[in-house]
């Protein structure tokens, strides 16, 4: 880690967070600073711990979570290109909170939006090598399975910079594949709730979080798409959609099995909306 790496994080473990405050999961700057230091003293200020996988503890979350994804400084990368394996919810008798994305062993697997990594070691719980990055929006993700790890605690990462190498390290691994995670406070929810997958892409810039994302019901198919019994995957449910020409929003609303009312209230829709072509809306 560079010098200039290690004095931020020194500063920023200090624990001078009296120029931050969180209002609906979002820093809010007080005066002009909104420097480096600063955005790294919001994420590493409380709960930091690199030996610790769920450092909070059962925080307090409020009903109703904000966070703004992107915006002109920090970017949003996908971890691999490939394609979805596994499915996010209840799979085997116990929750799978990840996806799991196709890759063969030695693959470059990159960090999804700028942070600073914090936890980077062997997990004996069956996450294998894994990296956990805790980024400046206040979300978590997860990188299990290495087989190399490229990145140490503690250092600052950019969104797109590989972090380590794909393989099938780990006690819960069966073939080489990324097992991803997006967390927020330590509890899981879908990482297709942020990225749409098949167009590579985030589904929007913010994201509302509630309780509900959090839940993973055994056999619920809004949570998962596998059936514990069979292990074999239910109808395909999409996650989001690109908008083509002449689309409209009860035809979309058909053809992915929800509704024109749940289309227009995960993404900010009116029923008489004009639909931009090429915009990827959430489904469900
Ligand atoms: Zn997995």
């Amino acid at each position: 880690m560079k010098f200039i790496q290690r004095l931020f994080i020194a500063v920023a473990l200090a624990g001078i967070c009296s120029n931050i405050s969180l209002a609906d999961g979002n820093p809010r700057f007080e005066g002009n600073d909104s420097s480096v230091v600063a955005m790294l003293d919001f994420i590493t200020c409380e709960y930091w711990d690199n030996d610790d996988l769920t450092p909070y503890e059962n925080d307090y979350i409020p009903d109703t979570v904000h966070i703004k994804l992107t915006d002109e400084l920090r970017c949003f990368v996908m971890p691999v290109e490939t394609k979805i394996n596994s499915q996010f919810g209840w799979r085997w008798n116990r929750p799978h909170k990840g996806l799991d994305l196709h890759l063969e062993t030695g693959d470059p697997v990159k960090a999804a939006f700028d942070g600073v990594v914090r936890y980077a070691q062997y997990n004996n719980g069956g996450y294998g090598n894994l990296v956990v990055i805790r980024h400046y929006n206040g979300l978590e993700t997860y990188y299990a399975h290495l087989s190399k790890i490229n990145v140490a605690p503690n250092s600052i990462i950019k969104a797109g910079e590989i972090l380590g190498e794909g393989g099938c390290s780990g006690s819960r691994c069966t073939g080489p594949h990324l097992h991803f995670e997006t967390r927020y406070k330590d509890r899981a929810f879908n990482p297709q709730e942020i990225i749409a997958f098949e167009q590579g892409c985030l589904n929007s810039e913010t994201i509302m979080l509630t309780k509900d994302n959090f839940v993973i019901a055994k056999n619920n198919s809004s949570s998962s798409t596998f059936n514990s019994k069979s292990g074999k995957s239910k109808a395909n449910l999409k996650y989001s959609y690109k908008i083509k020409n002449g689309d409209t929003l009860l035809a979309i609303a058909l053809k992915n099995k929800t509704s024109v009312k749940t289309l227009c209230k995960l993404n900010r829709l009116k029923p008489d909306s004009t639909l931009p072509i090429g915009r990827v809306l959430r489904l469900r």
